[in-house]
């Protein structure tokens, strides 16, 4: 048998008889959908018609306009993305729900900061999965899981806390694998290392490339080195596992005296790092990047197009390209 044991059966008995429906069959929604169902559980799919309604028919779903899927359901995973969860719910959920229906998210962003409010007399769980959607898929099949940030915000039917537990079990997390926290803190630590870890970290990548390259090393070499050959996505395979310390230890003694001595000279960076982080932070936590996000959204598309149009001519993309030709790894264009 593939997929995640559930040899107490946890899973099927805090759901028995419920009906789900998976809202949004996209990078969360067609994994969750799969693995619910190879759970055991009674799945339904609530859609747009669209690509990815076609895909949960071919998937073998019974695949409903999103209002009539939630209609048919005890339960309902809104799987949509963030930005369009207020109107998806007041449309077409809300006057769906039925006291004791249990309503899942997959971040508490909707519920925390984006205006998502359902009724009292609901069940309100979170079952956050730390995978990208395809993760959540194969690492369900392989039988290895994936850990989940859950919670519980709303326990109007006084079981929202095993049923929060039997969903995360029958999505592929076990509770071993699970920490339990509020939306708002779940939301905030995703918002911040999207916006502090993610960029600050992009700023070292590419002060590191700029200083190579300035000094006249090939740029195809200097990507390659940085993070084009993989050995860093390996390194971060190895710190997931093992730790950020220990994994020093899978190093050359050349590789680790220069490091343990060089380290100290960016410590100085450690205070201006923080004191940045924090402000992003306190933004997040305030609401007042909601609130930002939540007036872009419309002219967001127009700002995203430019972006991309503007990064294909930068020395960097141009130097990529070459770099992963010369590997053999571009794609087909
Ligand atoms: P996707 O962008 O993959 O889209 C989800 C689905 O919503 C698609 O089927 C899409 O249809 C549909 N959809 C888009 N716009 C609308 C709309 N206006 N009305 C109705 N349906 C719409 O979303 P994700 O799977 O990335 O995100 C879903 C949730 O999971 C979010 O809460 C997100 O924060 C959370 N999450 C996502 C992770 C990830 O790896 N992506 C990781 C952990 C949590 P269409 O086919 O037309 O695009």
């Amino acid at each position: 048998m593939t997929g995640i044991q559930d040899p107490a059966g946890e899973a099927s008995r805090a759901l028995a008889g419920l009906r789900l429906a998976v809202v949004g069959y996209g990078n969360q929604g067609r994994s969750q959908a799969l693995n619910l169902r190879d759970s055991g559980l009674d799945v339904r799919v609530g859609n747009v018609p669209d690509a990815s309604f076609a895909q949960a028919l071919a998937d073998g779903f019974e695949t409903l306009p999103i209002a009539e899927a939630c209609g048919r359901a005890d339960a309902i995973l809104l799987l949509v993305p963030d930005e369009v969860m207020p109107e998806v719910f007041e449309r077409d959920v809300r006057p769906r729900l039925r006291p004791g229906t249990l309503l899942d998210f997959a971040s508490g962003y909707g519920v925390a900061f984006g205006g998502v409010h359902p009724p009292l007399d609901v069940d309100v769980v979170l079952v956050a999965p730390r995978m990208i959607g395809p993760g959540v898929r194969d690492r369900y099949v392989s039988g290895q899981g994936f850990p989940s940030f859950v919670g519980v915000h709303q326990d109007a039917t006084g079981d929202a806390h095993p049923r929060m537990r039997a969903l995360a079990r029958a999505v592929g997390s076990p509770a071993a694998a699970c920490i339990e926290m509020s939306f708002h803190d779940e939301a905030s630590l995703d918002l911040f290392t999207e916006q502090a870890f993610g960029p600050a970290f992009g700023r070292v990548m590419l002060s590191a490339v700029q200083t190579l390259v300035e000094r006249g090393y090939p740029p195809e070499a200097v990507l390659l080195e940085l993070y084009l050959s993989g050995e860093l996505a390996y390194a971060f395979q190895k710190i997931s596992e093992v730790g950020m310390l220990a994994q020093l230890d899978y190093h050359s003694h050349t590789s680790q005296y220069g490091s343990i001595t060089r380290a100290g000279r960016f410590a100085d960076l450690d205070a201006t790092l923080r004191e940045r982080m924090g402000a992003v932070l306190e933004e997040i936590r305030s609401g007042r990047f909601a609130e930002e996000w939540s007036q872009a959204r419309d002219s967001f598309p127009e700002l995203r197009e430019r972006v991309r149009s503007a990064r294909e001519g930068i020395p960097l993309a141009q130097w990529e390209r070459k770099a992963r030709a010369a590997l053999g790894t571009l794609d087909d264009e």
